[in-house]
């Protein structure tokens, strides 16, 4: 864990963010100030800064990351309508949070 990273507060349940799904390696949790009618969080529990800075030993964690996506897509019934996966790398980029997050857009009519 990183010393006052946000993400990794709320990641390893130290905050009162409700999570909609945890396990192991990640935790999905509804964006605070949403751009879509569902906008899921899903962020390692790991503190990797952005996609940079990724090793190989991090591949698992972007499988479950995306996986992870993909279950909450259905979840929520956004999966046949359609939806966006973004990840915001540095601040050129849009990041504004320093702890790899992967957001999920969607549920538009
Ligand atoms: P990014 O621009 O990719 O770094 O996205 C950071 C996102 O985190 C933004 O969409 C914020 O609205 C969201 N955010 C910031 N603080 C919180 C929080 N406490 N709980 C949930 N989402 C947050
Ligand atoms: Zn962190």
């Amino acid at each position: 864990m990183e010393k006052d990273c946000l993400f990794c507060k709320i990641a390893q349940g130290m905050t009162d963010t409700r999570f909609i799904f945890e396990n192991d390696t990640v935790a999905v949790f509804r964006d605070i100030n949403p751009h879509a009618p569902v906008h899921l969080l899903i962020v390692p529990k790991k503190h990797i800064r952005s996609i940079n800075d990724l090793t190989e030993e991090d591949r698992a964690i972007v499988a479950e990351a995306m996986m992870t996506a993909r279950n909450m897509a259905k979840a929520q019934g956004i999966d046949q309508s359609g939806y966006k996966l973004l990840f915001n790398v540095e601040k050129g980029g849009g990041q504004v949070i320093f702890h790899l997050h992967l957001h999920l857009l969607g549920g538009w009519r």
